[in-house]
């Protein structure tokens, strides 16, 4: 299959990373119980396009209960959670497969990711499966990710996959997400109840008003239901992604978007990373201090990330991934970021080169205390003379 092409009037345009959610009910045919073949097929083509275009592209599938339901010969109607654990383990294996030979075709190699609530939740497994994502990411391949559904209990699953792909984007700083249903998009009113009614081709806010459109429309109208997927656009915008929402029971249906099909655009007011940085801007308390040294600082000011070799202590307990300050003695609080080690392992690597981390504290850790991406240094921090 060729490349897509990318109009210049479209959002996708410049997207850098996507994460593409799909529905159950495209991927699985609701008689048969079976993955449609060339349906996936089709959107694997549009997939690769923008992979050969060095976007990178997560993929949130659902299909797991779907598949293993009809395998186990379930009854239809609604199952007890034990019986919908049990199909999607079944299930899922299924699904994997038909995404690695789906992209295989392409040389594409694809990496599977089974997530909890918990995991995108918990500071320090959210930083652990980040990592993780963009290491696969790095690597060329594809993430194919699901909720763990076979041991995520009622209370700690998310039970949808649209707020999923949303926790997962605001996760990895992803520019654009694309949620394909069996809807083009967010209508005014009922458009199979009213023909007259309008698309809304782009939301800047949810208000009530926008609430009020998605309640309008029946259950079962779409698969998450357009309320969940105004709560995936709410986590999305707050983290500077922008959403789609589009018709994918079409072929190619990427690739329509792409050249400015049918849709709702949901328009974030910043970008990813400012959303990130407001973020952690915003954070009520630190955990903690990392103290600097004077060339530290001028290295941050110059947008570089903080190593441990200019760092002089550590101040409080902290664990990985806990918001901390970044203080010069004498100055003040100069910023505040994320702390990639905890203070029991930075106290250990305080003042050390990056290199020796992985003798010091017997694992390969990451070589910046804090990344730039996980940086906010504050606005008037004035420059500060080196000795
Ligand atoms: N995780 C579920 C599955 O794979 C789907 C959840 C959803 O439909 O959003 O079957």
């Amino acid at each position: 299959m060729g490349t897509i092409e990318l109009s210049t009037h479209n959002q996708l345009s410049g997207s850098r990373r996507v994460i593409v959610k799909i529905g159950s009910a495209l991927l699985v045919d609701d008689d048969k119980g079976e993955i449609r073949g060339t349906w996936l097929s089709e959107l694997a083509s549009d997939i690769a396009g923008f992979h050969k275009q060095k976007i990178e592209v997560v993929i949130v599938s659902s299909g797991a209960i779907a598949v293993g339901r009809n395998r186990l010969e379930l009854p239809s109607g609604e199952l007890a959670l034990e019986q919908k654990q049990a199909a999607a383990a079944t299930g899922q294996i299924r699904l994997a497969h038909a995404w690695q030979q789906a992209l295989g075709i392409h040389n594409i190699t694809v990496a599977q990711i089974l997530l909890t609530l918990s995991d995108t939740e918990e500071r320090r497994r959210h930083l652990n499966a980040r990592a993780t994502i963009e290491t696969l990411l790095k690597l060329g391949t594809i993430p194919v990710i699901n909720e763990n559904d076979t041991v995520a209990t009622e209370e700690i699953r998310y039970g949808d996959n649209d707020r999923l792909a949303a926790r997962v984007a605001q996760m990895i700083s992803a520019d654009t997400l694309v949620l394909l249903s069996d809807v083009d998009g967010l209508y005014n009113e009922d458009p199979r109840l009213n023909s007259n009614a309008d698309l809304i081709s782009e939301v800047t806010e949810i208000t009530p008003e926008i609430e009020a459109m998605a309640g309008a429309a029946p259950s079962g109208y779409s698969s998450g239901g357009m309320l969940t997927k105004l709560e995936a656009a709410k986590i999305a915008m707050a983290a500077g992604c922008t959403m789609a929402i589009t018709d994918g029971t079409v072929m190619n249906a990427l690739s329509a978007l792409a050249s400015g099909g049918r849709a709702t655009w949901f328009m974030p007011s910043s970008e990813p990373l400012t959303a990130r940085k407001g973020w952690i801007a915003g954070t009520v308390s630190a955990a903690g201090s990392i103290v600097i040294d004077a060339g530290a600082i001028n290295a941050l000011k110059s947008g570089k990330s903080l190593l441990p070799a200019g760092v002089t202590s550590i101040e409080g307990t902290f664990e990985r991934g806990d918001v901390v300050n970044i203080r010069v003695p004498g100055v003040g609080v100069v910023g505040r970021g994320l702390s990639a080690y905890s203070s029991d392992d930075a106290i250990r690597i305080s003042g050390r080169k990056s290199r020796d981390i992985e003798r010091i504290l017997g694992y390969r850790g990451r070589d910046e205390m804090v990344h730039r991406d996980d940086l906010v240094l504050e606005m008037n921090v004035v420059e500060v003379n080196q000795k």
